[in-house]
């Protein structure tokens, strides 16, 4: 039995979502109008109430603001709670977690010391996220430990809260491998095993270690894969692990990545920092997201930002997990309004005040650029985004576009002269705003000082006001008068972009950008790891993705010796990122990474 959601049940959930359609293999031949295999067919599914749900997670629910559920929540929920395998098809923003981790915590067994749960994710990001979420979750059973493994953080006091007892264990691979060899994390009272955004893991390069970790659970157990799309891989995966699973797929409207205003700028990149700074001068938005390739990127143009006097902070792999959570705090209550990040460091993110996304550098793929500006458009919100494109990248403009499925428009970089409309604008705006409520009694004193200096000095009231404008406005020149020169050669590009693109859109190929990225000339690496200290392609790709920002498709070919490995990868790689990946450890060994030849 296929069941679709109608229109009229689509309506009542969040506006995010279409097309929920979940499919359930029938298990009553004679009625198939009514046969009720699940609660799925009985319950109102218009609250959390009739999920079935304790009390104090209804409570929790309501007090985190959640009214209704969403549609995979909705879809899935009744299945997971009858113990069904679910192979969901979802992005993050849709509520996946919750779907998942909800009825998980209603059917856990907080008596048992060892592990029931484990969740798998691909990064440390999502990794901490979702125990996070379980955490608020259970906020009515403090009895129920979560807790988060990933690389990178301590392994010992992993180990000690493993031994003094968790119900819940979320990890990257990687990890969750190495405490399985070493015994700290039990296998066999696993009951319930997630594959979190499983898609992202395949392409990290962790499709063995999943492997490897499956073939160590019980038979018995529960399996819930989700994944953002279904490559072949990923539906090999299910076939082979999950048990006539309940499917469940939700694609994100269209219309949603509508809701965002996309827009780029041809420019030189000498030029870079002086268009960002106009931009963000005249943009009226409450919060700004700016991605740079690389972490020295995201440093230097914070500095330049602190300097002009931004509230700005930078969030790349370089920060410490304590402090990133902190940071995305004070971008969600307001305490700084510019962020400047790395794709990976911004893997997920969600705060509903960005209103503006600015891809100062090109994103290395379109799936990225989508991330990217999905950052911004949050909970319904419209948002804007803007490409910071150079003249020899313009060719993978369209490809942008027909990802995103809209025409990305050229936008002008602010002049001067516009600069100077908007700032007296907002000086008018201030002046006509400022309140003239007596607070501290300081309006009789103003009042009396102007009398007095009319009287003895006989200003008028006008002079007077041109006066006190000045010295409101500093020693900073109330107008701007740089050089823009360099914005005439903008002008330039725009007039032979529209020519080339013109030619460029009636003979456009669709694969042209990714294939453009793919191709390109690749470099071999030498890495100071091999068989003998047991690592897996998977760690490899794992670990040079996460610091370099590079998509697990543009590492290229492995090799692993045994005492070293070779791999391909881009080149023209950054320095930096160089200098760093020498200092990543695999296997608690350095890289050490060199140009093979
Ligand atoms: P996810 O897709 O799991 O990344 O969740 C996206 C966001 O939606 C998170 O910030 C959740 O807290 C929020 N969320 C999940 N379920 C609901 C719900 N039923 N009502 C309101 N917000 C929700």
């Amino acid at each position: 039995m296929t069941k679709i959601l109608n229109s009229e049940e689509d309506s009542k959930c969040s506006d995010d979502y279409q097309d929920v359609n979940s499919t359930k293999k029938e298990t009553s031949e004679e009625e198939p109008n009514k046969s009720i295999d699940s609660i799925a067919d009985i319950v109102n599914e218009d609250d959390f109430n009739s999920f079935g749900f304790s009390k104090d997670l209804v409570h929790t629910l309501t007090k985190k603001g959640y009214k209704s559920p969403t549609p995979i929540q909705k879809a899935a929920i009744p299945e997971l709670m009858l113990g069904r395998d679910l192979l969901g098809q979802a992005q993050t923003g849709t509520g996946k977690t919750a779907a998942f981790a909800l009825p998980i915590l209603e059917r856990i067994k907080t008596n048992k010391g060892d592990p029931q749960v484990l969740v798998l994710a691909p990064t440390r990001e999502l990794a901490m996220q979702v125990a996070e979420s379980f955490n608020a979750y259970s906020e009515g059973h403090p009895e129920i430990k979560v807790l988060a493994v990933y690389g990178g953080s301590d392994f010992r006091s992993q180990i000690n809260s493993l031994r003094r007892g968790v119900n819940i264990v979320v990890g990257t691979p990687g990890r969750v491998m190495d405490h399985m060899r070493q015994g700290t994390l039990a296998k066999n009272s696993l009951k319930t095993l997630v594959l979190d955004e499983a898609d992202e893991m395949l392409r990290m390069g962790f499709i063995d270690d999943i492997e490897w970790i499956l073939e160590q659970l019980p038979e018995e157990k529960q399996m819930i894969l989700f994944s953002a799309t279904m490559p072949s891989e990923i539906r090999r995966l299910s076939k082979r692990y999950l048990e006539d699973p309940a499917e469940i797929t939700i694609k994100s409207k269209k219309k949603d990545a509508k809701l965002i205003r996309q827009r780029y700028i041809t420019i030189q990149n000498s030029h870079k920092l002086d268009a960002l700074k106009r931009i963000l001068e005249t943009s009226t938005e409450e919060a700004v997201i700016i991605f740079a390739r690389t972490k020295l990127i995201t440093q230097r143009l914070a500095e330049a930002l602190e300097v002009a006097n931004y509230n700005v902070a930078v969030l790349n792999g370089d920060v410490p997990q304590n402090l990133r959570e902190r940071t995305v705090e004070r971008l969600r209550i307001g305490g700084i309004d510019i962020l400047v990040a790395t794709d990976v460091a911004a893997r997920g993110l969600d705060v509903e005040r960005i209103e503006l996304v600015i891809n100062y550098d090109m994103p290395f793929d379109t799936e990225a650029y989508i991330h990217r500006i999905g950052r911004t458009g949050r909970a319904g919100r419209s948002g804007e985004a803007i490409l910071f494109v150079s003249p020899r990248e313009r060719s993978y403009l369209s490809n942008f576009e027909r990802v995103a499925g809209q025409k990305i428009e050229q936008m002008d970089i602010p002049n001067n002269e516009y600069i100077n409309k908007f700032r007296l604008e907002k000086l008018k705006k201030s002046l006509r705003d400022e309140s003239s409520a007596d607070e501290n009694g300081e309006l009789i004193i103003f009042t009396k000082l102007i009398e007095e200096m009319e009287e003895e000095y006989k200003m008028e009231a006008k002079e007077l006001a041109i006066n006190a404008l000045k010295l409101a406005t500093g020693k900073s020149n109330l107008l701007i008068d740089e050089d823009e020169s360099w914005l005439k050669q903008q002008d330039n590009f725009k007039r032979r972009n529209d020519r080339h693109d013109d030619r460029n859109r009636s003979r456009r190929k669709n694969n042209r950008f990714e294939s453009a990225m793919t191709e390109r000339d690749k470099n071999r690496y030498r890495l100071e790891v091999g068989h003998r200290d047991h690592v897996k392609p998977g760690n490899i790709v794992g670990a040079i993705a996460n610091e370099s920002g590079l998509k697990g498709k543009m590492i290229g070919r492995i090799q692993i010796f045994n005492d070293y490995s070779l791999v391909d990868l881009p080149k023209g790689m950054p320095n930096e990122i160089f200098q760093n990946l020498k200092r990543v450890k695999i296997m608690n060994k350095e890289l050490n990474i060199s140009i093979f030849n």
